[in-house]
């Protein structure tokens, strides 16, 4: 699928490592004032002030985070940033600047890396990140992706996971579960394809759940509307693996217990709409879907009136003591404790 039939593709040994680095980074402009030095030295440099410096970085392996035969280039660029900023915004910080190193065998002609810069690119300017730098290398199979991600903040804004003390509210931005089940259906149309490569499937009911999976949107908006209402969250981090798995990590750093309504997690209707296609419980694909790239965090209850009735923002639950443990209190109001995989009562099934 990475041949694109109506364009010469041209290889990359021809270029060499240095023309391919030019040719791809070309467009690439320094729009924040503390991008100091950019692409082109031995090393970027950066001045963040006052402020102090916010990093993460990722590792992206093709056939391990991704599949190139239903993921176009062009949205792994973009998708591969996205979950970079991702992690800079769960530290409540605005992120400014990313390095991109790739890997690639000889199967990528040099049109496959233009649709994948052309993403970054995109990335790059709808969220005003700056490309400072990265790597290009060979591999000897399939693409590697790794990027950093740089943000700055004023210390005393940097939210941490350990924050979280019995009482805040849990609060979830958007809603849960739906890149999840766009990979599922991703998956079954791939599955149709080797069967039937002529099939021509009608997706467009599927349109925000395939979305979600193939172009996330990482909630910078949220750290601005947080910002707007003056909201200090306590503790936070990004929904990658799932919501039960976040949650864990929240009530472990902090210490603290939980209990998460699931009458309150938000659902998308396609998303309910597609669990009842695949079978699949809904709750269970929020909890542990994956991939949602919401960010989730707590708060002091005297903040709510300036949340309530946003609708960027649910609240789904409450901290308690440590003691009392992390639970799921169910639609028919049993108690089940939360596990990473979801909760407890499904492994044993
Ligand atoms: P070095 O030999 O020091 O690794 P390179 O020749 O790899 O230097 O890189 C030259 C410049 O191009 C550096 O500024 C580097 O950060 C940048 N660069 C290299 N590869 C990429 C890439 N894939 N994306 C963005 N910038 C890159
Ligand atoms: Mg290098």
């Amino acid at each position: 699928m990475l041949e694109n039939k109506n364009t010469e593709n041209t290889s990359l040994e021809s270029l060499g490592e240095f023309g391919l680095i030019e040719h791809l980074t070309k467009n690439f402009t320094l729009k924040n004032e503390s991008s100091i030095k950019g692409i082109g030295d031995d090393a970027a440099v950066l001045d963040f002030k006052e402020n102090k410096a916010v990093i993460s970085t990722d590792l992206l392996i093709e056939g391990v985070h991704f599949d190139l035969s239903y993921m176009p280039l062009k949205h792994l660029g973009y998708k591969s940033v996205m979950v970079n900023l991702s992690d800079i915004y769960a530290m409540n910080a605005k992120a400014t600047q990313v390095t991109v190193s790739i890997a690639v065998s000889n199967r990528f002609p040099l049109e496959a890396l233009e649709e994948f810069y052309s993403g970054v690119e995109l990335a790059a300017e709808i969220y005003n990140v700056d490309v400072v730098g990265g790597d290009t290398t060979s591999s000897t199979k399939g693409m590697l992706i790794s990027i950093t991600a740089i943000g700055e903040s004023k210390e005393e804004d940097i939210t941490y996971r350990n924050g979280a003390r019995p009482n805040d509210l849990l609060v979830v931005s958007g809603d849960l579960g739906a890149a999840y089940c766009g990979l599922q259906v991703l998956e079954r149309e791939k599955e149709v394809f080797k069967v039937n490569p002529n099939s021509n499937p009608d997706l467009s009911m599927y349109t925000y759940i395939v979305e979600r999976q193939l172009k996330p949107e990482a909630r910078r908006d949220i750290v601005e509307l947080l910002k707007t209402l003056d909201v200090k969250p306590t503790s936070m981090i990004d929904i990658s693996d799932g919501l039960s798995s976040e949650i864990l990590h929240l009530c472990k750093q902090s210490g603290v217990g939980c209990n998460l309504f699931e009458d309150k997690i938000p659902l998308d209707p396609t998303v309910i709409a597609a669990c009842e296609e695949f079978n699949i419980d809904s709750t269970l694909v929020a909890l542990s879907g994956g991939e949602d790239y919401e960010l989730l965090f707590t708060i002091d209850q005297k903040e709510f009136l300036k949340i309530k009735g946003n609708p960027n923002l649910t609240v789904v639950g409450h901290m308690t003591d440590q003691n009392e443990g992390a639970h799921l209190i169910s639609r028919n109001n049993s108690k089940i404790p939360l596990t990473a995989q979801g909760w407890n009562s499904f492994s044993n099934d």
